[in-house]
């Protein structure tokens, strides 16, 4: 990963490749994690990308926690025979698609800030499915 993030050349945050001005940033995944050098092209990219990673950083941890229960509950809702599993394994879907996104790669090619946004999107889905999903008994008519 250090050779994927370590570039000079662009700003991690915008993409921008005006690099006269360029500043380190220590990137780590996790809180107190083993961090590496990025660089951004401004000090206000290096703000928004602090308060980003901040907020990816708490945000994995309910995310994934959210995830799980949603693959307990879609196991569960197979095993009534529910039809509500159907919809909560789209959501998952939605969701694993949404995380998928905000790799190396898509942060590559989009630079950060787009590729959180795209993230960013489609967590909103993910969670109006959710919801969608848990009000849907009430529109249902049983069979
Ligand atoms: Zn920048």
């Amino acid at each position: 990963m250090s050779e994927t993030f370590g570039s000079r050349d662009w700003c991690l945050w915008c993409k921008s490749t005006s690099m006269a001005k360029a500043r380190e940033f220590a990137f780590a995944e996790k809180p107190g994690g083993p961090a590496e050098t990025v660089y951004v092209c401004s000090e206000a990219c290096e703000r928004e990308l602090d308060t980003a990673m901040k907020m990816v950083q708490k945000g994995k941890p309910i995310f994934l926690w959210s995830l799980l229960v949603m693959v307990l509950m879609t196991i569960l809702g197979i095993g009534l025979g529910m039809a509500v599993a159907y919809h909560l394994m789209a959501v998952m879907a939605v969701g694993i698609v949404g995380f998928g996104l905000v790799t190396p790669q898509t942060i590559l090619m989009l630079g950060m800030r787009k590729g959180l946004s795209v993230g960013r999107v489609l967590g909103v889905v993910l969670v109006l499915m959710g919801i969608g999903t848990a009000l849907l008994p009430f529109f249902t008519q049983p069979k």
